[in-house]
């Protein structure tokens, strides 16, 4: 209904414009004179109506001799014109003449010339004043050009001797179609410059859009409608300087009338058959294909006719392609409609750019068929907000197309993630079983050779473990999802832990581990331990696996302290391989290695110093190199951390653990609620070996069944479970009133599950598989 009224407002418009465009009230010539001495000049005035016209004759201005004359309806084509019984041929010459009278005063007058077809000379009262082209009466002699003149009327005359002579040899129209203006000079001039400005601006308008446009198709998402719109920018803005004003000609004089002409035809024929490729684009749903093949086929064609044939023949091309016109004038806006009905992105825009185009094509019509003037501003309003909502389309396009690209992205980390999260499950708890049997086969005193095995099948599991971890982490890092803890941490000791768990590892490469502690160093520090060792342990676990003689030496500097803080300066040094300068960059990078020929020689994923280096950041410090090929490698980051209250001394007190071999849980109580029963052997089997009594629940109901307050003191909850997961159990312990310490056991990674734990009411998280110490420690602290 909308859509409706809009249009029949706009042809209301256009009624108006075009009658004001009849509104002819200048007087028209009279068997050759026109008497404009009653006449202000301050309006251009359009020196139509009666012309002598002598056929085949080129006049001199001064012959006073009588010539044989008809009238005719200036502006005259003479082609098809029935002259004494013959109809004239668009070939040949002829002589246009009019008297003007002018009032006795008037102020400066200037004409102004339009092109003909396809060249003139112009007399004022016997003197030649201006020439496009040259005309002759042979072909030879005559040559082609076009181009608007501004001329100066004599002053002091009160009668105007016009003489135009017109030629043509060329084209398929022979005359003149444009009117002859007289005015006064300033207006005149004023008129001519402004519309050279409008044309000048709009061609700069939509060369540069057509240009930005083709670099977005370039460099941006190959979106074939931006790619069509854009050429058809560039090819539309052609025709503003290279038709009408012709400034181009102006720009460039020497242009051969040939060449100009042909990119004339062509720009309109393909012009507009881009202009239906790029709506079938941009709408292909809305729009029936055939019909735009039709029409760019049409295009395609009278495209190349324009440039091959002689300009005689596609001059004529011009009148069946205005039925080209006019159907699209109807056809686009029709897709439009229909797009919008149908909701496509930016077709509100595309929809309110069909009212601009019909402006433009309208006015372009009417103008040709002399039924208006050429409405310049409002024909560059036009222009203008078209191509304004052309590019809002294309605009909101590649927004669309982007948002899309993105939530796909996201969806497909989203299932990465969940992916991973899954596998990581999947591949923890079997290798929970493995590493906790191994380590329990060790401590059950078995024979030397099968301690052999069970260390190789440890390392195995461990190395695998490591390699799930590193992916997992990876992944987490990548996707923002690391959290860093903040608590006390004595990095002296995590270092000597690491230095001291792969002493054996450099033993039997026969290369020393050293660790030097600044002794400067003596405060616990705040700031996340596991992440910590995780950055030292795999720069010293580098170290030694790419060093086959001399050493590793693990270092703590002290680089400066205040009250609060301490900046530390933490490396690991060997005299490995090292690497080379063009390497030492890319290293960095995940699953790159210095030489592709590593993993095979030192094994490894290419992802632990891309995981080090990602930590590091996120906690404003960088992972810094100073490496020789041959030499070895240091490995370095400087980072401040917050001093604790607590001491070293105080730390080392606390860590005082029962040992184990004490049996320290005899007479605790724990229910272990496990549904994998290689997970309740390994557990069953530590726990029992530390003296404590074990509870077995398959599920979180059986869980709710079997505790018992009075004996159990602490609960083990793996939380993916049948029946009733470890949440949901634990959900129903809490709201029971009942404070025993929980503590959950699953694959998943803490940060993953730590707001789901603690809103369940669980106190601590165990991940599988998880190592004895720990374990341990945490049983022991809980208990
Ligand atoms: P991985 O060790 O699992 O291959 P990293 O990310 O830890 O992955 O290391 C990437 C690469 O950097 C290694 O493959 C190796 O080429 C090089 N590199 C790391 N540390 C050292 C070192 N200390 N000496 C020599 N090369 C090293």
């Amino acid at each position: 209904m909308k859509i409706g009224k809009s249009l029949y407002a706009f042809l209301l418009l256009f009624c108006c414009l075009t009658a004001v465009g009849f509104a002819n009230t200048q007087p028209l010539a009279k068997k050759g004179v026109v008497d404009l001495r009653r006449q202000s000049f301050f309006e251009k005035i359009p020196l139509d109506g009666q012309w002598c016209f002598y056929w085949h004759q080129l006049i001199n201005p001064n012959d006073t001799t009588k010539h044989n004359a008809c009238i005719v309806d200036f502006p005259f084509k003479w082609n098809g014109f029935s002259l004494r019984g013959e109809t004239l041929p668009s070939f040949g010459y002829a002589t246009y003449q009019l008297t003007v009278l002018l009032p006795s005063k008037t102020p400066p007058l200037s004409l102004s010339v339009p092109d003909a077809y396809c060249a003139y000379r112009l007399y004022l009262n016997g003197k030649m004043v201006a020439e496009d082209g040259r005309v002759s009466n042979t072909p030879e002699g005559f040559e082609a050009h076009w181009q608007n003149n501004i001329v100066d009327v004599p002053t002091g005359v009160d009668t105007l001797k016009v003489v135009l002579q017109i030629a043509n040899f060329v084209h398929s129209k022979g005359g003149i179609s444009k009117s002859i203006v007289i005015g006064e000079r300033r207006m005149i001039d004023l008129s001519r410059r402004r519309s050279e400005a409008i044309d000048l601006l709009l061609t700069g308008c939509l060369f540069m859009g057509g240009l930005f446009f083709l670099g977005l198709y370039i460099f941006g998402n190959r979106d074939k409608a931006i790619l069509l719109f854009s050429l058809y920018s560039i090819v539309y803005s052609y025709r503003i300087i290279g038709v009408n004003n012709y400034e181009l000609h102006t720009i460039l004089p020497d242009i051969s009338w040939y060449v100009t002409i042909r990119l004339e035809y062509i720009s309109l024929f393909a012009g507009i058959g881009l202009f239906g490729l790029y709506t079938l684009y941009l709408y292909p749903r809305d729009i029936y294909k055939p019909i735009v093949y039709v029409i760019g086929s049409i295009c395609f064609l009278f495209s190349a006719a324009s440039a091959v044939l002689p300009p005689l023949y596609f001059t004529q091309l011009i009148n069946p392609f205005l039925i080209v016109t006019v159907f699209c004038l109807v056809f686009i806006p029709y897709v439009y409609i229909k797009a919008y009905r149908n909701k496509r992105p930016g077709s509100g825009y595309a929809l309110a750019s069909s009212f601009s185009l019909m402006v433009v094509f309208s006015i372009s019509l009417f103008h040709y068929w002399a039924i208006i003037g050429p409405l310049q501003l409002l024909n560059f309003a036009g222009y203008v907000s078209f191509f304004f909502l052309q590019s809002l389309i294309l605009s909101h396009r590649v927004s669309f197309a982007l948002k899309r690209a993105r939530a796909q992205a996201e969806q497909g980390l989203k299932a990465k993630s969940e992916f991973l999260s899954t596998m990581s499950h999947e591949i923890r708890t079997p290798l929970n079983s493995v590493i906790g049997m191994s380590h329990l086969l060790l401590k059950t005193n078995p024979r030397p050779d099968q301690v052999e095995h069970l260390d190789v099948m440890l390392f195995s599991a461990n190395n695998l473990l490591a390699i799930v971890n590193d992916i997992l982490d990876y992944n987490k890092i990548e996707a923002g999802k690391i959290v860093f803890e903040h608590t006390e941490m004595d990095i002296a000791s995590i270092a000597g832990n690491i230095v001291a768990g792969l002493q054996n590892s450099a033993n039997d490469k026969g290369i020393g581990l050293k660790l030097q502690v600044d002794s400067a160093l003596n405060n616990k520090v705040i700031g996340d331990p596991t992440r910590l060792f995780q950055v030292i342990s795999n720069l010293v676990h580098n170290a030694i696996k790419f060093t086959q003689a001399g050493g590793v030496e693990v270092g703590i500097t002290v680089k400066g302290q205040t009250e609060h803080d301490v900046t530390l300066s933490i490396w690991v040094k060997d005299t490995g391989i090292g690497i080379s300068k063009d390497k030492q960059k890319l290293i960095f990078e995940r699953f790159t290695q210095a030489d592709s020929s590593t993993s095979r020689g030192f094994g490894g994923t290419g992802l632990g110093l891309a995981i080090s280096k990602r930590i590091l950041e996120l906690q404003n410090s960088t992972l810094q190199l100073e490496s020789e090929e041959g030499k070895g490698s240091t490995f370095y980051f400087i980072q401040t951390f917050l001093k604790s209250i607590k001491t070293v001394e105080q730390l080392k007190k606390e860590d005082n653990l029962p040992k184990e071999d004490n049996k320290p849980f005899t007479g605790i109580h724990i229910l272990l609620v496990e549904d994998n029963p290689m997970n309740v052997l390994v557990a069953q089997k530590f726990l029992q070996r530390w003296g404590a009594d074990i509870d077995v629940a398959a599920n979180g109901l059986e869980a709710l069944n079997k505790l018992d307050i009075s004996k159990h003191q602490l609960v083990l909850m793996d939380l993916h479970m049948p029946v009733m997961d470890g949440y949901e159990s634990a959900r129903n312990i809490r709201a029971q009133g009942i404070s025993i310490p929980i503590i959950a056991l699953t694959a998943n990674l803490p940060g993953e599950i730590q707001l789901k734990v603690k809103e369940a009411g669980i106190d601590d998280i165990m991940v599988k598989p998880f190592l004895p110490d720990e374990l341990y420690r945490k049983v022991l602290h809980y208990i």
